[in-house]
């Protein structure tokens, strides 16, 4: 009797309505186990550039979200602007079954693409990705900037065949030529930190509510992946940093040279080394106190900063001393840019300078060169530092070697 009233209540589901839900929930279990992969390599590293390379692999690989292209950029709130930051996709049709046939073949999943990725050492050598770096789009200009809309309005942004033409001025738009596109924002916290563009140009798949949603959940996950990397390098940068000179310190001097020491005789090249030390410093701190000596130094740094080339490390050794990291640098090479620099400084009006010996602010630079002066950094130093010597005794404002 009981059992008849309990049973009065049980709906029954037709078995069509049950395949579906079984559907459903098969989908969702794979959707959540993709985000999960995803999520998870995104936890084996805090190195940016790799993060963000997990994160388009997501996007783009068969055994991720599947999609044809995907683009990122990352927001620059200093200068108002989003950086095309990484591109990854076929650029032909060609292109696009060579390397989906490549991958198909190997049986390549997520991990085996990452990783991959981290022995060609970060890097992607293509067109699409040169072009999509060069990107930087205003943030101020809000006309026909899809993105710029986007990013700031935190909502994803799916342009379908229908309405995509409206978008044909932007400057995405022109590179990327879509025909059907799917913008998502990467957020962390309350913040929009990036944005992830995706499409299928090569196959013309359509984009369906799934992917979306899938991109939306992959983008929160993202942007949080992002801000703790950046937090991280931020960090790493910090603690390697003078405070006061806002250049390499002592400890990563030393670290820079070891390494750029073992690359050298790895590739069998030479490698000069520049100490260089304030002439006379004693005497401005003394005229003028340590404040007024703590800006010199500072300002002496940046010089010394933007007159060295892009290759070359400049450090604070410790007090009034710098060293400049010349790889790949020979002496007869060296000597030229050391000179340049010392008479860079020569030239420089550093305020009251009038008041030193010479009534300029003056270095005097010692150079020393691997392999034929020193065959360990410990080697290398010494013998800077005993033609720093040398240019001291020969009477200051000199580069001796
Ligand atoms: P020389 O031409 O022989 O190099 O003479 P010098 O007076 O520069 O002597 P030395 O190289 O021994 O310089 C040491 C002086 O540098 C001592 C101190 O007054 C100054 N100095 C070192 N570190 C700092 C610093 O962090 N801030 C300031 N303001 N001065 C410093
Ligand atoms: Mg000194
Ligand atoms: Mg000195």
């Amino acid at each position: 009797m009981a059992l008849t009233h309990e049973l009065k209540y049980v709906k029954f589901i037709p078995m069509d309505e049950i395949t579906v839900i079984k559907q459903e929930l098969e989908r969702t279990k794979t959707e959540l186990g993709i985000l999960y992969e995803i999520s998870n390599a995104m936890h084996t590293t805090l190195k940016l550039d790799e993060i963000l390379y997990i994160i388009l692999t997501g996007v783009t690989a068969h055994a991720g979200l599947g999609f044809n292209r995907a683009v990122l950029f990352l927001v620059n709130e200093k200068e108002k602007i989003i950086e095309g930051k990484l591109g990854i996709g076929p650029e032909t049709g060609e292109e696009a079954n060579r390397i989906w046939t490549q991958i198909e073949g190997e049986k390549m999943n997520l991990d085996d693409l990452i990783n991959a990725y981290k022995f060609s050492n970060g890097t992607l050598e293509s067109g699409f990705n040169r072009q999509i770096q060069h990107l930087k789009i205003s943030l101020q200009e809000k006309s026909g900037n899809l993105i710029a809309i986007t990013v700031l309005e935190g909502m994803p942004l799916h342009l379908t065949k229908e309405t995509i033409h409206k978008y044909q001025t932007d400057p995405l738009m022109k590179i990327l030529k879509s025909e059907e596109l799917i913008a998502v924002p990467l957020k962390s916290k309350e913040k929009v930190n990036g944005l992830i563009l995706a499409d299928n140009f090569i196959t013309k798949k359509p984009i369906t509510k799934d992917d979306i949603r899938m991109l939306i959940m992959l983008g929160n996950h993202a942007g949080l992946a992002i801000e703790n990397s950046q937090l991280y390098e931020k960090t790493v940068l910090r603690t390697h940093t003078d405070s006061l000179s806002e250049i390499w310190n002592h400890g990563y001097f030393q670290y820079l040279l070891q390494a750029e020491m073992e690359k050298t005789k790895a590739q069998q090249t030479p490698l000069s080394l520049i100490m260089l030390d304030i002439d006379d410093f004693k005497i401005y701190n003394d005229a003028l106190g340590h404040q007024a000596g703590d800006k010199i130094l500072k300002e002496l740094a940046q010089l010394l900063k933007n007159q060295s080339r892009k290759m070359d490390f400049v450090c604070r050794y410790g007090g009034e001393e710098f060293t400049v990291i010349l790889p790949q640098t020979s002496k007869n090479e060296a000597f030229l840019i050391a000179e340049r620099l010392r008479l860079d400084i020569e030239k420089h009006s550093f305020i009251y300078e009038e008041i030193l010996p010479q009534k300029k602010l003056t270095a005097s630079l010692g150079l020393a060169t691997f392999p034929e002066d020193g065959q360990t950094p410990s080697q290398l130093i010494a013998s800077s530092d005993k033609a720093l010597y040398q240019a001291k005794h020969q009477g200051k404002n000199h580069t001796c070697y």
